[in-house]
């Protein structure tokens, strides 16, 4: 029986070891923190449950695959409930915008807004379900491996207009600035600015029309969970507390790999879900190719950091929606300030998290769990002393909340932490404490990504955030498809 690992336990590396082992490959998950899911965490706090990262799922059918490959039905491990309306959009003078899968109902809110903008809306969906075939359905699990197929994709990207950003895109169906908001804030949720992330990412869009919004029972680490159980079913191995601290090479190929405790142990595989600069600088940096492939990646653009504070309150809150964003008073100019110029605003705008609406298992009876999240630069750009700043900032976005929807926030506060872009370093190796890894530029993308397979070491194999397509759970779960098709190949 053939042998392979994957390092790091991330949504990316999970989905790939289920279908390594799924095919019969025997598969070991080395995963150095003491919990699985990677940047899908979790914490246990005085009775509260507090996921982590991904709290917006999308496209269940690509994780239902993971178990259709070998005859399980992914509901027996997790409990998918749908979340309506999808977010919540409010402007600092009041007004707000539901956003959902039903069609009447979103006619209904843009014509609130502005009734001239409903025909530019539905030739807006027309387009992003166009991108969607093309970017997502054709080319979502494709490895680009050489330059050859990245032109072969280039009419299909060039015909979609994919070298405007999403916000011009929009902007061209869409006149009224609130909406164009509306339907441009989503590259965020991949590390990407609306202002310059091709407009492919608009395809985002059709894949919630078509496919829903989605929170796992119990949270996100649900999912994760499930996803072990699986693996463990099929007979993997997931070791956890064992960090990865060197991937020995002979020639050509990976021999073994050694972890910080010292052990080394041979596969005829290795793919590596940590980060892309971590994986060639450190676990690659006694080779030339590592450190070669380091400096090219850490040239690149890297997206943003995040900011997450994490609440438990007294009392229930029916009438905050699962997923709030609350704009600041600039769209534009402070997306320059986190993307561009590396500064920290003064202004920000807020994804609130607010999963006990949906799910009350998640806090004590009459209590509430919440995340505050705000995107910040990457370390690269803004290197705070995060240490000192966080304590400031955690106040400041708790204060912004209490203004717009909790006026007695620091009262009802049972419990509370925040995660800065410094424990994105320290706890997931990213490299600038970068959230989503390199920013899904077109000029980052595919091809132009860290490569499924690496170029030089024939056995070595790259999966998650940093490959294409790129960061978000449908992203790392089309990378993993796209490895595992590899893979198999080669180990055939
Ligand atoms: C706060 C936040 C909110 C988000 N919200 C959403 C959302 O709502 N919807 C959505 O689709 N996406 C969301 N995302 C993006 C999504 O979570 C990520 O893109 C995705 O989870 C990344 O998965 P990955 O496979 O790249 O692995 P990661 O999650 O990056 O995991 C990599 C794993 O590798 C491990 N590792 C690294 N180095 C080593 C080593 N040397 N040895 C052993 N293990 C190692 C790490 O510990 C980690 O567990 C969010 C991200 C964040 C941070």
């Amino acid at each position: 029986m053939k042998r392979a690992a994957v390092i790091g336990a991330g949504f990316g590396g999970l989905a790939l070891a289920i279908r390594l082992q799924s095919a019969g490959i025997a598969t070991t998950v080395f995963e150095g923190r003491d919990k699985p899911g990677g940047r899908a965490y979790v914490w246990e706090r005085e009775g509260f449950t507090f996921d982590g990262g991904p709290t917006v799922i999308t496209d269940p059918d690509c994780l239902r695959e993971l178990w259709q490959l070998t005859g399980h039905d992914m509901a027996a491990d997790v409990d998918l409930m749908p979340v309506n309306p999808f977010y919540r959009l409010n402007w600092p003078d009041g007004t707000t915008f539901d956003y959902g899968n039903d069609t009447a109902a979103l006619h209904r809110e843009i014509a609130r807004l502005s009734p001239g903008d409903i025909p530019g809306y539905e030739s807006f969906l027309e387009y992003a379900a166009a991108v969607y075939r093309e970017g997502y359905v054709r080319l979502g699990a494709v490895p680009f491996l050489d330059f050859s197929a990245m032109v072969k994709a280039a009419p299909g990207l060039m015909r979609q207009q994919a070298w405007r950003s999403v916000y011009s895109m929009v902007s061209h169906y869409i006149e009224d600035e609130r909406l164009r908001e509306a339907f441009s804030f989503h590259t965020l949720l991949v590390g990407g600015n609306p202002m310059t992330t091709s407009a492919i990412y608009a395809l985002i869009h059709k894949l919630e029309q078509d496919g829903g919004v989605w929170w796992a029972r119990g949270g996100t680490n649900q999912l994760i969970a499930g996803m072990v159980r699986h693996f463990e079913r099929l007979g993997g191995t997931l070791r956890l507390s064992e960090p990865v601290a060197k991937i020995h090479i002979l020639g050509d190929r990976v021999t073994e790999l050694e972890t910080e405790a010292g052990a080394h142990e041979r596969f005829d595989a290795v793919a590596s879900n940590g980060d892309i600069v971590h994986t060639y600088r450190t676990l690659l940096g006694h080779t030339h190719r590592g450190r070669r492939e380091a400096k090219r990646l850490m040239s690149k653009r890297w997206s943003p950091s995040l900011f997450v504070v994490h609440f438990g309150v007294t009392g229930t809150w029916p009438g905050i929606p699962h997923h709030t964003i609350l704009f600041g008073p600039r769209y534009k100019d402070l997306l320059k300030d986190i993307f561009d110029y590396g500064v920290l605003p003064q202004d920000f705008s807020i994804y609130l998290h607010h999963p006990t609406v949906t799910d009350p298992s998640l806090a004590p009876p009459g209590h509430s769990t919440f995340y505050a999240l705000i995107p910040v630069a990457h370390r690269g750009k803004l290197p705070l002393d995060w240490e000192q700043v966080g304590p400031l900032l955690e106040k400041r976005v708790l204060d912004e909340v209490g203004r717009r929807l909790i006026p007695d926030i620091h009262d009802r506060i049972v419990t509370k932490f925040h995660y800065t872009p410094r424990d994105f370093t320290i706890d997931l190796n990213a490299y600038q404490g970068s959230a989503f890894s390199l920013e899904p530029l077109l000029t980052q993308s595919a091809w132009f990504r860290a490569h499924n397979r690496d170029d030089s070491l024939k056995n070595l194999y790259l999966v998650g955030a940093g490959t294409h397509p790129g960061a978000g759970i449908p992203g790392v779960v089309g990378s993993a498809k796209a490895t595992a098709g590899l893979m198999l190949e080669d180990l055939a």
